[in-house]
């Protein structure tokens, strides 16, 4: 793999989020390759992207860690997904999975010790 190594301390709190296993099975990657924070407005080249919900409003938007933690940094099904970067450059839903998702490939994983 040639992931990006974690740097700081939201990374490493996202990674640990990471679950590969879900990831595989649910096969889901972003439509874009390239991604720009739609809050800060800076490309997002870190290992994670957000599509989450703003804070308590309805209003969906692309983030960054830093922007998403700062919007309250929750996951979950019509709240939060997260994405990682892939070795081959895309976007992988790796946390935040829905509802449907989650019933069809499995395991629990709204808690934060999900280790695999
Ligand atoms: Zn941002």
């Amino acid at each position: 793999m040639t992931n990006k190594q974690p740097v700081g301390a939201i990374e490493q709190r996202l990674m640990k989020k990471e679950n590969w296993s879900m990831a595989s099975s649910v096969d889901c990657y972003w439509h874009e390759d390239e991604c720009r924070c739609d809050l800060c407005g800076k490309k997002i080249s870190g290992r994670h992207m957000i599509d989450g919900k703003r804070g308590d409003s309805y209003e969906f938007a692309l983030m960054c860690p830093s922007c998403h933690r700062s919007e309250g940094g929750k996951f979950g099904d019509g709240i939060g997904q997260l994405y990682s970067r892939t070795s081959d450059k895309r976007w992988l839903l790796t946390f935040g999975f829905t509802d449907d998702q989650l019933a069809e490939f499995g395991d629990e994983d709204e808690d934060d010790d999900n280790d695999f």
